[in-house]
């Protein structure tokens, strides 16, 4: 017999107002109708426990199927069922009346938020985003219950009948409507039940209905059926009982990358929250840029979002991992997670996990630890600027590469007069590097694009101590003294290049240097150069700052500079000019122009020999 019913909900237009809502999200509709099958299976198997159901033998599973000439999608499992009373009780009423919350909660808002469904209890509700109508089969476990068909088109009613379904469970037929027609293709159906059902925690059976043509209607592999999805994946497993390649496969699974990750951190915590994940570093394809990386967050098993920075702090999103919170109310708004101080807790946790782990790699295994330095350095580095804490706790284990490939931390590091010598491109400062290296002087790389920014960072956290980068200026450690009689040399080969390069804004200034090879050098003041490189990098917003001033160093020690006095005006002129080029080519790339009138230079220095 059909009896027809009222769905507990007052406004005549709640539907396409929350369709239009949820828009945005709609492919989640699979994770709502397949999670609460999970969930009627969780039931089933519990009351089968402990006695309060007769267990009838069957494996717990679910099966999807899609059917695009009919145009529906049947999510069927095994699970506790519905009587009569509960359908109306928990899809009309409740489901609904969830709606109706939501709708009067937010109809005054303009822009939907992600994940408001499940917090609403629209979890069922969701199938209307992509369905124009909905069935419901179901046969309760209860003894003598009879099978239920219920039916709605999403409009004000329903209408519900006795059913045809013989074993206990549920299928949800959803009619797709023109909104979800993407949803009838099997390539996007697997994209979106890999996104959300991988690791659900009851098998998963995919099925695709061929076309009429085909004599065998159903799509039954020869092969044993094999589900989709991963029931007991590795964050669920004890720590101990992992083996690293079983970490490996789960990785590689997980996140399709080729490269192995180079170590990871197993989550496993039960008081004050419970919280299961992995970790991973991933290996750095990128030397300069920071390579994003990708956590998913699930609730029990549940897949809920990539990359919740309010569960997750930033600087962990380079990682690769999967966290499992079972007790966070991660469906609801982000505006929520934000202000909860339980999630900021979760978020902490997470981070002194990774500082501790980072301190025992270090402590007990320092050469591998250098090893995967260059790969982790970005990751760390930039999570020491977002948090201080952070810094805090792992500032003992910054490494610095020496330009002689040590690995040092801050401390071990020679600092004369607090100061630490950088070198921001090995292949530009090479000359630089030679005469550092000549001298038995030290300076470390700092390459990676976030190294202008920590390297501020370290001046802020250790002041006092100044990072010069190596071509901006000579220290005392590479000259020798001079007497007066060199000063008063110095002062005419000054003059020298005076005449010769004719340029009022260059500091020229003569140096007995220790190393007697490079006639000259160009150095280049640290602080404005860095204002010129920040003002580059916001696009000369606050206008252009001005080229940073640079001064050239001439080398009394040089045989070449100690000879230019012999010379007539003019070559020495020539020379001089060309003494400069060579600088600047050590400092920069000439422009066109300059490098013009350097091969017209260097044949009329040929010239003279
Ligand atoms: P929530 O899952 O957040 O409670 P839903 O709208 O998804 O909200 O579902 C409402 C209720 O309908 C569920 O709590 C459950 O009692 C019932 N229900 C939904 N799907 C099933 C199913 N496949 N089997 C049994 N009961 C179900």
């Amino acid at each position: 017999m059909k009896r027809e019913g009222q769905i507990t909900v007052d406004s005549e237009n709640l539907f396409p107002i929350i369709k239009k809502w949820l828009y945005s999200d709609k492919d989640i509709f699979i994770r709502e109708i397949v999670a609460n099958a999970c969930d009627a299976i969780k039931k089933y198997r519990s009351l089968c426990q402990i006695g309060e159901a007769e267990d009838n033998g069957t494996a717990p599973r679910i099966d999807i199927t899609l059917d695009a000439k009919a145009q529906t999608i049947t999510v069927t499992d095994n699970g506790i069922g519905m009587t009569e009373e509960e359908v109306e009780k928990y899809i009309a009423q409740i489901a609904f009346s969830g709606a109706q919350e939501f709708l009067d909660k937010y109809k005054e808002q303009t822009d939907a938020e992600n994940g408001i469904i499940g917090h609403f209890g629209l979890g069922f509700y969701s199938a209307y985003m992509v369905s124009e109508n909905v069935e419901i089969e179901t046969l309760s476990y209860q003894k003598d219950a009879t099978p239920v068909h219920w039916e709605s088109n999403g409009s004000h009613t329903y209408e519900i009948a006795d059913g045809n379904r013989t074993e206990i469970g549920t299928s949800i037929i959803m009619h797709i409507s023109e909104d979800g027609k993407e949803f009838l293709s099997e390539f996007k159906m697997r994209e979106i039940l890999r996104k959300y059902c991988h690791f659900m925690p009851y098998e998963i059976y995919f099925h695709v209905v061929k076309e009429a043509s085909d004599d065998n209607k159903t799509d039954t592999p020869a092969a044993p059926e094999k589900p989709l999805n991963n029931i007991s994946p590795l964050w669920l497993k004890a720590p101990k009982d992992c083996t690293t390649e079983e970490y490996e496969d789960f990785y590689r699974e997980t996140f399709t990358d080729m490269n192995l990750p180079l170590f990871w951190i197993h989550l496993n915590v039960d008081y004050p929250f419970r919280l299961k994940g992995i970790l991973y570093f991933p290996k750095q394809t990128d030397k300069l840029q920071v390579m994003p990386g990708e956590i998913k967050l699930f609730a029990n098993q549940v897949y809920i979002a990539d990359n919740i920075k309010e569960v997750v702090p930033e600087f962990l999103m380079l990682l690769k991992g999967v966290i499992d919170c079972p007790d966070l109310p991660l469906n609801v708004s982000r505006s929520f997670l934000q202000n909860d101080g339980e999630v900021a807790k979760i978020s902490r946790h997470i981070t002194k996990k990774v500082a501790d782990k980072l301190l025992s790699v270090f402590n007990s295994e320092r050469k591998s630890y250098e090893g995967y330095w260059d790969d982790i350095s970005p990751f760390i580095k930039f999570g020491c600027i977002k948090d201080e804490k952070f810094y805090d706790k792992i500032k003992g284990i910054i490494l610095y590469k020496t330009i002689d490939g040590e690995y040092k931390t801050f401390d071990e590091l020679k600092k004369a007069d607090n100061k630490v010598y950088y070198v921001s491109s090995t292949d530009i400062q090479g000359q630089y590097i030679k005469i550092f290296k000549d001298n038995g002087l030290e300076a470390v790389i700092l390459e990676h694009n976030i190294d202008a920014h920590f390297v501020t960072f370290m001046e802020y956290k250790e002041s006092g101590t100044k990072f010069v980068r190596i071509d901006s200026e000579i220290g005392d450690a590479l000259k020798t003294d001079t007497d007066a009689d060199t000063t008063a040399n110095n002062d005419e080969l000054i003059q020298f290049f005076k005449d010769a390069l004719g340029m009022d804004k260059l500091t020229i200034q003569a140096e007995n240097l220790k190393t007697a090879d490079t006639p000259a050098i160009l150095t280049i003041n640290e602080y404005e150069r860095r204002m010129s490189d920040i003002s580059k990098i916001y696009g000369n917003m606050f206008g252009e700052a001005g080229p940073a001033s640079e001064t050239l160093i001439i080398n009394s020690a040089n045989s070449i500079v100690q000879k230019l006095k012999d010379f007539e005006p003019e070559k020495r002129n020539l020379l001089c000019r060309h003494i400069f080029d060579l600088a600047v080519m050590s400092q920069r790339k000439l422009t066109a122009a300059e490098m013009e009138g350097f091969i017209a230079r260097s044949v009329q220095v040929m010239s003279l020999c």
